[in-house]
């Protein structure tokens, strides 16, 4: 391969699934303009951080380009680690609370906030409170959602905490990992809120294990020290 036509991106996955994989994660939701910039600005932002871990200028024999850095980033964006035999996007963020800087958008911003029909009882029976502010959602009637969001009733403002956190909905324990699908489809993909601290630290640090990843196997390809 000519060093100038060299994408790094190309030592992760091909081209070809890595655009079809782009297109089903950025239309699965109904992207909207504020939504698209959301994700052109959280994409800016783990650019930046990720240009300060790895510049490109220190792989320069590699014909590493900043265009390399945004792919990497594209792909840690929308895949999970596991393609490539490495941890999941949960494993990640549970070893890693540190990542939320409890600002409160998840709470304050989100809507419908969902509970799963098997967890409705567990949730009401360990908070009896709960039982008139459950109702069924409106998207999917076999499941339940939060009476009153955005503000969640429950988000404590003062202390940015969760005033039922130890038994709050699945949905709050997974963000900013959403499982995304539309009506009438039948699949379905896990993306990220876009907005949020957590997402961009978990991206971050997906990004640089890519990035390593891809430089390891192309170093190795052709023989190339850093
Ligand atoms: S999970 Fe994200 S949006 Fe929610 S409080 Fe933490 S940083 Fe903010
Ligand atoms: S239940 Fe708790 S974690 Fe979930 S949205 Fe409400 S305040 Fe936030």
């Amino acid at each position: 391969m000519e060093l100038n036509k060299f994408r790094l991106r190309d030592q992760l996955i091909d081209g070809e699934l890595f655009e079809n994989i782009r297109k089903v994660a950025l239309q699965e939701e109904e992207w909207d303009e504020n939504k698209k910039k959301d994700v052109e600005r959280f994409e800016k932002t783990v650019l930046q951080r990720l240009r300060k871990k790895r510049p490109v200028k220190r792989y320069k024999k590699l014909g590493i380009k900043k265009s390399d850095l945004k792919e990497v980033i594209q792909l840690a964006d929308i895949t999970s680690l596991e393609l490539f035999q490495g941890p999941s996007n949960w494993e990640l963020a549970q070893i890693h609370p540190e990542w939320c800087n409890h600002c409160g958008k998840c709470c304050t911003q989100s809507s419908p906030l969902f509970i799963h029909r098997d967890e409705r009882r567990a949730i009401t029976t360990l908070n009896p409170f709960l039982k008139d502010e459950i109702i069924p959602n409106q998207d999917y009637p076999e499941h339940f959602q939060f009476k009153e969001d955005r503000p969640c009733k429950y988000h404590d403002t003062e202390q940015k905490r969760c005033q039922i956190y130890q038994t709050r909905p699945q949905v709050c324990q997974n963000y900013p990992l959403m499982l995304i699908g539309s009506e009438g489809k039948e699949h379905y993909i896990i993306n990220l809120r876009h907005n949020c601290h957590y997402a961009t630290r978990l991206v971050l640090e997906k990004a640089i294990i890519l990035f390593d990843e891809a430089v390891k196997r192309k170093t190795e390809g052709i023989g190339i020290r850093l």
